[in-house]
This record gives structure tokens, C-alpha cells and sequence, in this order.
């Protein structure tokens, strides 16, 4: 079974995949975290995605979608792939799909977290992540015992460069005049579902699970 979670940033796409890909054993594939891995490494890619990325926008589909491409050569028949970021355009989702029929695969279904931008801005500006496994607190709704420490690891907690002040509604601006389309690509085919993101981490998880029919 191959999944795509739909959303803007701080829908809690991360953290469903992470929960989704445990529950069915998928193979988790967040294209925002190969990218931040390209630019650590200081790639080719990674060093032409940068300033895409520093803007807040989407990089070049040839960038990014290379990089997928690469990704899902891994994938094995026995495991499926959850993928989160990815695709954020038609032609992301058609070079998608033609990738994976060549492969004799297919995407099962497409969820969309569905939350309103008041509340992603308010999830977006607080945001901090934990340097060693990527949790995720906010420091207004869901701060660390350790002002800056992770309660789980103890690791060092960041701020995203693109978690900031005009970015982050640059990033909602794209999500909601071109990512948001995605919604209409996945329904035509018969394989959307819309989960209301503003509801609990758990709460989110069994209406997915639901939907799913896996409840
Ligand atoms: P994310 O971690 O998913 O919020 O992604 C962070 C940034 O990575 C985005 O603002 C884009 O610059 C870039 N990015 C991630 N996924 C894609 C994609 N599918 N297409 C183009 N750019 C992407």
C-alpha cells in the first residue's frame, strides 16, 4: 500500500506519517527532509535547491523530483512508501503516478489534514524540532519541560529557517493557490479522504485509520 499525506505545513502531516508508517510498516519519505539532507551534505541538488528553500518556495519540479525519483528505486513490493511533501503540483502528481505504474504500483489513497490558516500560522511560528529525530513542540500549545531540550532525546531544539514571520505565510500562499489543487487530482481518481487536522494527535490518527478502514 502506498500512501500520500495532503496538507499545508503544521497540518501534522509529519507526525501522521510517522504514526501510519508504524501501524502498516510503510517506508516514511518526506521530500522537505531529503532536501534539508541534500543541503547538509552540501550535494549538487541540495546546493541548487538552497535558495528555494530559503525563500519558501517550491524548488524547481526537476530538483525535486530527481531526488523522489532516486528515493523510490528503494522501494521493495513487500513495503509500501508514505509520502509526505511530495507531490505539490500536477506535474509532481503525474510524473508520480507514471513512476509508479511502471513499477506495477499505485497510489491507494491520498489524505488531506484539513485545518484552517488561522491555526497553521499559530502552529507554524511556535514550532521548534528536535535536532536528533525530528519531535516536534510548540512552544505556546505543547512546550518542553527544558525550555530548548528535547524531553524525548535531550537533544538541541531549532527554529526551521522557513518557520519564520513572511515565509511562513509565503509557504500557506503556495500550499493554498497550488498544492491545494491536489485535493481535486486525487478525488477525480477515487482516492481522496479529508481528515480534520485540528483535532488531537490521536483523534487525527483513528478518523485516518477509519477512513482507512484499519480502525
Ligand atoms: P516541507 O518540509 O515539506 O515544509 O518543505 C520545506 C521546503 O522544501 C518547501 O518550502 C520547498 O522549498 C521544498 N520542498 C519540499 N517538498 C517539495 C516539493 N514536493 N516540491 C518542491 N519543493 C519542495
Amino acid at each position: 500500500m502506498n500512501l500520500i499525506l495532503l496538507g499545508a505545513q503544521g497540518s501534522g502531516k509529519g507526525t501522521q506519517s510517522a504514526l501510519l508508517a508504524q501501524r502498516f510498516g510503510l517506508d516514511p519519505c518526506a521530500s522537505g527532509d531529503l532536501l534539508r539532507e541534500a543541503m547538509a551534505k552540501g550535494t549538487p541538488a541540495g546546493q541548487q535547491a538552497r535558495p528555494y528553500y530559503e525563500r519558501g518556495d517550491l524548488v524547481p519540479d526537476e530538483l525535486m523530483v530527481g531526488m523522489i525519483l532516486e528515493r523510490l528505486r528503494g522501494l521493495s513490493d513487500a513495503r509500501g512508501i508514505i509520502l509526505d511533501g511530495f507531490p505539490r503540483n500536477h506535474a509532481q502528481a503525474d510524473v508520480l503516478d507514471a513512476r509508479l505504474a511502471e513499477m506495477g504500483q499505485s497510489i491507494a489513497r491520498a489524505i488531506y489534514l484539513e485545518v484552517p490558516r488561522a491555526l497553521l500560522l499559530e502552529r507554524l511560528s511556535g514550532r521548534y524540532i528536535c535536532r536528533a529525530h525530528g519531535h516536534v513542540y510548540n512552544i505556546e500549545t505543547n512546550p518542553p519541560k527544558t525550555p530548548g531540550i528535547c524531553d524525548i532525546d535531550s537533544s538541541e531544539l531549532y527554529q526551521r529557517s522557513d518557520d519564520t514571520g513572511e515565509k511562513i505565510q509565503h509557504r500557506l500562499d503556495i500550499f493554498f493557490s497550488e498544492t491545494l489543487q491536489l485535493t481535486d487530482y486525487y478525488a477525480r481518481q477515487g482516492k481522496l479522504v479529508t481528515v480534520d487536522g485540528t483535532q488531537s494527535i490521536a483523534d487525527v490518527n483513528h478518523a485516518i485509520l477509519a477512513k482507512l478502514g484499519a480502525a
